[in-house]
């Protein structure tokens, strides 16, 4: 239902996923409490629900190892504060390549220095911490001890809850229209309940920002796409605790959820989704199974685990999730619109980058200075045909498996 909305606030963030949701938690944190988050339907109810939670602590890239790092420090403590479903049990990386093996020694190297444990693990090892997994064809693994997996609801709900603790006001059934300008620079927004006036504005409505960035002239080359995972029924092997995996050269990943498999996978030619597609209103929603795009992951998961040819499958979950043309978030300020943030097109890595980029913003907009180097998320870096809808669809089908080239 809707609520009431305050006339006049410092900033308003738009979209109460777990991007806006850790944005909030955030500014708090940094001291600005004059927050509204503006959420349409309900906290959670457009791509995060449906997260697979799987956090992530291993990158070849310096900075996003840091981005990382902080996420795993941030969730461990908010789940002893609010139980998130928080658990540290580890991912094993596999490789089928010798290619493969060079670039994870580049990973171990990359997260030495950075202090991440890391280790470079054999064929037997993979086998004694997951022995439901075919190894014959495993040429060697990456082991990181602190990959975990939380619920992503529960996050959510952790971030919002300490921020209105620290005085941030959360507004669900509200809609944003667009925002309002003066001179170049936002003044306020206008929205389903009437206007709101404000300095600043953070564009955090995941797969709808680069609709909600149009209607005020501001560039945000997103796109969703059809992304799955399978859900199996129990399955013999599969145990509480058992360590996330993936098997990047074939696109695939995986973990126990409620005694059963989770399989997932990041396809080639994905299929580009229209927002304006979708059903109104698309809250806790998902797409149509679509067994034909899934199958040739469905045999790459029965070769990786024979078993699963023996379990009936619960689900095929499909649900859209924004990627960027190079799979790398958007965190930055519009470049023609003072007061205007934008933290989107988390590229399906959403729930484990929502602390360390809703940080670096949050410094930005508090202290004038994120912290870290966000170049690499920058707005500049795409031209203005990127934004082009036809490019964006032909662009974001290899967006996923781009995650899982080597080099990446
Ligand atoms: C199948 C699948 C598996 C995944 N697995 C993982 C994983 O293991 N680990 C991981 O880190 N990530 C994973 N992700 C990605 C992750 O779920 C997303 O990156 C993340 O949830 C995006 O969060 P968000 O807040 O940007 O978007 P959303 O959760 O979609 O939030 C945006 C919100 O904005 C609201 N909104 C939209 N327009 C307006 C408006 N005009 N006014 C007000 N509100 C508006 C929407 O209602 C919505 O609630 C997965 C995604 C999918 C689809």
């Amino acid at each position: 239902m809707a609520q009431d909305i305050p006339k006049q606030t410092s900033i308003v963030i738009m979209g109460g996923g777990v991007i806006g949701a850790s944005v909030a938690w955030h500014l708090a944190d940094a001291g600005c409490t004059d927050v509204v988050i503006l959420e349409r339907g309900q906290l959670a109810c457009g791509t995060t629900w449906h997260s697979a939670g799987n956090i992530i602590r291993m990158s070849s890239d310096p900075k996003t190892a840091q981005i990382y790092s902080y996420g795993v420090e941030l969730l461990s403590a908010l789940h002893e504060r609010h139980n998130i479903g928080w658990r540290k049990c580890g991912r094993v990386m596999i490789a089928r390549t010798q290619e493969r093996l060079r670039e994870f020694e580049t990973i171990a190297k990359t997260l030495d220095a950075c202090g991440v444990p890391i280790e470079q693990v054999a064929a037997d090892v993979v086998k004694d911490k997951i022995p439901v997994m075919h190894t014959d064809d495993v040429a060697g693994a990456l082991w990181s001890p602190d990959d975990g997996r939380v619920n992503p609801n529960d996050l959510v709900e952790a971030y919002v809850r300490e921020a209105k603790g620290r005085g941030a006001r959360l507004c669900e059934g509200v809609s944003v229209n667009h925002a309002l300008t003066q001179n170049g620079r936002v003044t306020g927004v206008s929205t389903s309940q009437g206007d709101i006036g404000c300095d600043v504005v953070v564009n955090c409505t995941g797969l709808w920002a680069r609709d909600l960035g149009l209607r005020n002239d501001v560039a945000i080359p997103l796109y969703p796409v059809e992304h799955f995972y399978l859900l199996t029924e129990s399955m013999e092997g599969v145990y509480p605790g058992m360590p996330t995996w993936r098997d990047p050269d074939g696109l695939i990943y995986g973990r126990e959820e409620v005694g059963g498999l989770l399989l997932g996978c990041f396809d080639r030619n994905a299929l580009p989704v229209r927002p304006a597609d979708l059903p109104e209103p698309f809250e806790f929603a998902l797409l149509n199974e679509n067994w034909d795009q899934f199958m040739p992951y469905l045999e790459q998961g029965l070769h990786r685990i024979p078993l699963l040819k023996d379990v009936g499958v619960k689900t095929l979950l499909n649900g859209p999730e924004s990627f960027t043309p190079d799979s790398e978030p958007i965190l930055d300020v519009a470049p023609n619109l003072a007061g205007y943030f934008v933290l989107a097109g988390l590229s399906s890595a959403g729930v484990t980058r929502s602390a360390g980029m809703a940080r670096a913003l949050a410094r930005w907009i508090a202290d004038g200075d994120p912290g870290v180097d966000v170049s690499a998320f920058s707005l500049s870096r795409f031209g203005p045909e990127d934004n082009d809808e036809e490019t964006l669809r032909r662009k974001v089908r290899d967006a996923p498996s781009g995650h899982f080239d080597t080099g990446h």
